[in-house]
């Protein structure tokens, strides 16, 4: 389960935007998840509690924002949107489908107090 190393990599982000932004209490903490990210959103949410605890950010309620996958198809040349990685491609049902959007995580925004 790498959601644990995920929630530290949060918390990292969040002490660090505390400290240069003189902030001491974050309410809320808005992260991207791209769908190919392979990230469990619930499983984050669990870590997350753990992780933030005696910080900035405890008690910080979690938003999950899920954004779409795409991909380029290296058989048809199209891109196109795809919901898993290795997901064959709409268009042709090739299986060489190569993942270029909504493979990645970040803190978008952090509401403050
Ligand atoms: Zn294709």
């Amino acid at each position: 389960m790498h959601e644990m190393s995920l929630a530290e990599g949060i918390r990292e982000i969040v002490e660090e935007a505390g400290r240069s932004q003189g902030f001491r209490r974050v309410r809320a903490v808005v992260l991207e998840i791209g769908q190919l990210a392979s990230v469990e959103p619930d499983a984050l949410r669990f870590c997350f509690d753990a992780v933030m605890k005696d910080g900035i950010a405890e008690g910080a309620v979690l938003r999950i924002d899920v954004m779409p996958g795409s991909g380029r198809c290296m058989d048809c040349g199209a891109t196109v949107g795809i919901n898993a990685l290795y997901d064959p491609c709409p268009r042709c049902g090739g299986y060489r489908v190569q993942a270029t959007g909504g493979t990645g995580m970040r803190v978008r925004e952090l509401e403050i107090e």
